[in-house]
């Protein structure tokens, strides 16, 4: 199947293309993709010129935001986010690092409030040098962005 056809293969919707292989599956976890019965197709491991393999997913009826695209940053810095509307792609998005992240993921540290009372979760995203961080708003610790991104 052609490149093009992977990506128009879908009436409406958000075509997330050039995730470096192995991180598709962690979006689909971390940014829980699952819930709300979105309707998700996911390829691993496709055939790309520029990157030899990689992730994509398809999620059917929801038009990513550009602060939606950009919570994918810290998984795939260059994935390309198309918006698709009538089989035609008419927004491209390329994730930009956001400056902060409300109540994408939970934060590590176990004694922090957001822990235990119904608060979003809130980071800063701070880059020193070729290191990501992710600050907690609320108990004022940093965490490398690998805290977030590996298992
Ligand atoms: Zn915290």
């Amino acid at each position: 199947m052609s490149e093009k056809m992977q990506v128009e293969a879908i009436n409406r919707g958000t075509v997330i293309d050039h995730i470096p292989a192995g991180q598709g599956l962690k979006i689909v976890n971390r940014l829980q993709l699952l819930d709300n019965k979105v309707r998700l197709t996911v390829g691993f491991n496709l055939l790309s010129g520029e990157l030899g393999t990689k992730d994509l997913i398809k999620v059917d009826d929801w038009l990513f935001t550009e602060s939606e695209a950009n919570e994918l940053a810290l998984f795939a810095p260059n994935a390309t986010v198309n918006i698709i509307d009538d089989y035609k792609v008419v927004r491209k998005i390329n994730v930009t690092l956001p400056t902060e992240l409300i109540n994408v993921f939970p934060c590590p540290n176990s004694n922090c409030i957001t822990r235990v009372e119904p608060v979003s979760s809130k980071f800063r995203i701070r880059q020193l040098g070729h290191k990501i961080q992710l600050k907690c708003h609320y108990c004022e610790k940093a965490f490398d962005k690998e805290i977030f991104t590996e298992n």
